[in-house]
Parts: C-alpha cells; structure tokens; sequence
C-alpha cells in the first residue's frame, strides 16, 4: 500500500535502518553526542536561538507553548482542525483567548490580527498554523508574525509549522516558537515534536517556569546539556538523525524546490481533468480537492484497485474532500502514479474518460519547474 496521506508519511528504509539499531542508553555520551547533533542541525536549519524536542505527538508541543507561553489573553486562529486544537488547549487551561474564525477553505488576513490586536491589549500571545491540514490552506503567517511584533514586540508569535516544516523555506525572524513534529515531512514514524524558540520565548519560559512534564524550563537547563529531563524517544532520535545528515547532503533548498514542483505538478495536473482545489490559498504540503460527490467513492477505488491511501476530510468537510501528501522525499515516479491512479479512478467512475492528460501535465510541469529543460 502506497502511504499518501499528509501524516503519517511513510519512513524510508534508511531511516527505519537507524532506528532498528541495538538500543542505546539515553545517560551516556553516546546519546549525547547523537542529540547534540539534532539539536545543532535544527538550531541552525531554523535559525533561531535554541531548539527542544519533547517525547510527545506534535499536540504536545502545541499545549507546552500555550501553557509556558500565553500568561494573559491569547488570540487563536482557526481556519480548520488545528488551529480550533489551540482553542481546545485554551479551554482545557482555562486561558482566555479570542478566535478569529473563517471557513477552512479561507487563510486569516493581517487586518483582522491588527483589529483583533487594537481590540483586546491584553493578548500576549498570538497562535496560528503555517499550514492549516484541515483543508491544506497556507495562512500568510511571516506577514501576520511581522505586523504582530512592529505593534507591539512583547507579544509571543507562535507557529505551528508542523505541515511546513521540511516543505519550504521558513523564515523565523519574527517567530517567537515555531513547532514541528515528526510524522511529516521529517518521516519519521509519531511520537518526537520540535520547539524552536527565540531569544523572548527563552526568557519568558524562563520566567514563567510552568507544567511538569511539559515544563519548558527544565527541559531547556536539561537539553543545553544535550540531555532531557525525562526518557527521550532515543529510536526516533537516531532516526531524525539519520533524516538530518540525508538532507544536509541533498541540501534543505533542492529538497524545497522538489517538494514544490511535485506539489505544482499535481495541482496542475488534477485541474486539467476539472477537479478543484478546495483552499484558496493552497499549501505546498499537500494538495486538497473538494469533491462533494465523490471524494469518498474516488479514496475508495484508489485503496481498492490501486493500493493507494490518501486522506478524506475530517467533521463536515468528511466525505467531501481528499488531500495527497507531498511531504518528505518522494520519487516523482511515486508522485506521478497518484495522479495517473487518479485520472484512472474518474473513468471507473464515469466521470471521466482516461486519456492520459494528468501524466502528461504533471511531467510538464515537474521538468519546467525543475528547470531539466534549461540544462
Ligand atoms: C499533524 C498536525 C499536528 C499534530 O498533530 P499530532 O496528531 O499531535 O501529531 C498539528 N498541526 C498540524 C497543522 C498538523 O498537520
């Protein structure tokens, strides 16, 4: 069965190599030394000043950022799943916050932060998706972190970048904490998140000092000292290591500009046999079509006929959209049989007579925006 869901993505053999290695001790140099490595790549990969990994799915990340980093009024917002996950987190604190909510096909806008912002002085932190996986939308989040920080600097931005790290180039100069997790493009099987912090955040953490086992604080004096404070995932560790000195040897920009062209190509390609993007604003993680009809029955015939899983949609878009992954390192082979296997699915349908089209599209597309033409 071929995986195409944006999380899990599959893990390839060389990551699932490192991670089949006789077990480790976390207490020893041995450890250290592959944790030191992590840490330092992913320091440097950010560009920020310090990097946390937690032993927990991506949500855990997301609630020690809100607990350690909101301490008056935050301001949430939701275009799908993951952003109402923030307010869910919110309500289970009891942390007042203020949600701006559009329809999952519709990224947030600057002014709406700046209105949201005058309104309510008293938000301290503001929390929004780079990706929203709920309906693959990309939010203009280096605008809304910039305008955030020139009307007031104090106010914490965080980033969950969990569909956009290892997709694209993100820039953290005015990201306070950016999450990542581990099931995404770093495919690596669930269960290690990611925490990029900046210089504010450190000193906020610091002086707020709150939670146990998400307890930023102790986990940043522990892993300055590239340890943790509690048992580390060590297997997926190794593994993210092994991810880290793969793609430091590809280069982090070649690994960007073929996950763009793959993710331009499907696009191209589904549209070219009437199929529709759902977000406005598509991400590059992934490709969502809205299908109200079929979206069902097309997931159906691709897992049956051509052992290929991509996700539906989740509460009321279930049934109604499918989304294919583009995360990770993908052959374009790989990538190109989806579209095929899609273009094929319409014909036993009968919405569509196969001609061959979304191959021919993707290929155009995937070798121009590769520029193998100029060469
Ligand atoms: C996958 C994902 C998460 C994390 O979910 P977990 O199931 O806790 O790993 C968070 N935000 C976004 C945008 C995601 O796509």
């Amino acid at each position: 069965m071929l995986l195409f869901t944006p999380g899990p993505t599959p893990t390839p053999e060389f990551i699932r190599h490192a991670m089949n290695a006789p077990s480790i001790h976390h207490r020893t140099p041995e450890f250290e030394k592959m944790f030191a490595f992590c840490k330092e790549s992913l320091i440097a990969f950010l560009d920020m000043n310090e990097a946390i990994m937690l032993a927990s799915s991506g949500t855990g990340a997301m609630e020690a950022c809100m607990l350690s980093l909101c301490a008056k009024k935050a301001l949430i917002i939701n275009s799908g799943k993951f952003g109402e996950r923030f307010t869910k987190i919110a309500k289970a604190f009891n942390i007042p916050f203020c949600e701006i909510k559009n329809e999952w096909d519709t990224s947030a806008n600057v002014d709406d932060v700046i209105d949201a912002l005058k309104k309510n002085p008293d938000i301290d932190c503001v929390f929004l998706q780079a990706c929203e996986s709920a309906g693959g939308l990309r939010h203009p989040f280096e605008e809304i972190a910039e305008e955030v920080k020139n009307i007031n600097k104090d106010i914490m931005v965080v980033i969950d970048c969990i569909t956009a790290l290892g997709v694209e180039f993100i820039d953290t100069h005015y990201i306070d904490a950016l999450i990542g997790g581990s099931q995404k493009a770093f495919m690596l099987p669930p269960g290690l998140s990611f925490i990029g912090l900046s210089e504010a955040a450190i000193e906020r953490i610091e002086h707020r000092n709150v939670g146990y086992y998400f307890n930023l604080k102790s986990e940043l004096k522990n892993q300055r000292k590239n340890t943790t404070a509690y048992t580390p995932t060590i297997n997926l560790i190794a593994g993210f290591a092994k991810y880290l000195e793969k793609v430091q040897f590809i280069g982090f920009a070649e690994v960007y500009r073929q996950t763009k062209a793959r993710a331009l190509a499907t696009q191209e390609a589904l549209k070219a046999v009437g199929l529709k993007i759902y977000p406005k604003i598509p991400c590059l993680a992934m490709t969502t079509i809205i299908h109200e009809q079929y979206a069902e029955s097309i997931r159906k015939v691709l897992k049956n006929d051509f052992a290929l899983n991509i996700a539906g949609g989740q509460d009321h878009l279930k049934g109604k959209i499918f989304r294919i992954n583009h995360m990770g390192l993908i052959e374009p082979h790989e990538a190109v049989w989806v579209v095929n296997a899609l273009e094929y699915t319409l014909d036993i349908l009968g919405i569509r007579r196969f001609d061959g089209i979304c191959n021919s599209i993707f290929m155009q597309y995937y070798y121009n925006c590769m520029n193998y033409n100029k060469e």
